[in-house]
């Protein structure tokens, strides 16, 4: 079956959907998205990501390309015409295309909007959480402003290749100060040996990740501390167990950092119940 992309108000077949050389997202990096999962075809989270969406676009002075009951219908819609039932959707929105200058175009400028879907195998998806992931570290080189869910992602696909090329599925971005910051598209949580769930807050640093955000309320209704700290690689190494959390891999167990195994080097029991209770707390289908 072939797949169909959004593409400023039409839907187009995938392999000839394109966007104008002059886009502001193509020459900038000036624009925000957001990935949402979707599960048994329907949008998990979806109300979360938008205001979310709301927030960054509000933060780069973007106007909101459409009202949210427009965008939630080309999201399932998209999601629909691509038969997608477990799977990612992708929203990415511009500050449109005008003529290359790097001050904002004139005022009127219609923003872009692209949006496009792809399925996952839920049974690899499993597999890899059950075998956990390795991680490795580097410095944190990004921007003060990672708050905003942009396109801008250069440091963060440097990170992930490096990972890939040491064997490992994610890179783990360190602070200045020597804390763990985020991973180059996750969240990051330890927990240690007297049972407490840690995460950097989101204030500095950190994507506020949806998955991180309602992952709260499943630790608290399985009875488990959430500290709101950073945390150094030591004592990530020193942790009973680590994962990590975003809306493409839910909570993978970490089993290594930097080659030295987390825990017994397998995944983590409380990584995976977390995993296993996520959907009974996220949002499906608006
Ligand atoms: N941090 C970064 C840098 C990310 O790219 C992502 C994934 N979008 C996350 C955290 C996790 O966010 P979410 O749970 O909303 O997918």
């Amino acid at each position: 079956m072939s797949r169909i992309a959004y593409v400023n108000g039409q839907y187009l077949p995938h392999e000839s959907a394109g966007i104008h050389i002059e886009d502001r997202g193509f020459q900038f990096s000036d624009g925000v998205y957001e990935v949402c999962e979707v599960r048994a075809g329907r949008l998990i989270d979806a109300r979360l990501h938008l205001d979310r969406l709301d927030r960054s676009l509000r933060e780069l002075r973007i106007a909101p390309p459409m009202a949210r009951g427009a965008l939630l219908v080309v999201l399932n819609e998209t999601v629909r015409r691509n038969r997608v039932r477990e799977g990612l959707v992708y929203l990415q929105v511009t500050r449109g295309i005008a003529r290359r200058d790097h001050g904002f175009p004139a005022e009127g400028t219609p923003a872009s909007v692209i949006v496009t879907a792809r399925a996952l195998n839920p049974t690899a998806n499993e597999a890899k959480a059950a075998k956990g992931v390795k991680v490795i570290s580097v410095p944190d080189n990004r921007w003060d402003r990672v708050d905003i869910k942009t396109v801008g992602l250069l440091p963060n696909v440097l990170a992930k290749q490096q990972a890939r090329e040491a064997g490992a599925f994610e890179a783990w971005f360190i602070d200045a100060d020597g804390h763990v910051t985020e991973g180059a598209s996750t969240n990051a949580w330890i927990l240690t040996a007297d049972g407490a769930l840690v995460t950097r807050p989101a204030e500095t640093g950190i994507l506020r990740g949806i998955t991180r955000t309602v992952l709260m309320e499943v630790a608290a209704a399985e009875g488990l501390k959430v500290e709101e700290r950073p945390f150094t690689i030591a004592e990530a190494l020193r942790a009973r167990e680590a994962f990590v959390t975003s809306a493409s891999s839910v909570v993978l167990p970490v089993i290594a950092i930097d080659g030295q195994p987390i825990g017994n080097g397998h995944p983590g029991l409380v990584a995976l119940k977390l995993r296993s209770r996520f959907h009974d707390f996220a949002e499906a289908g608006v």
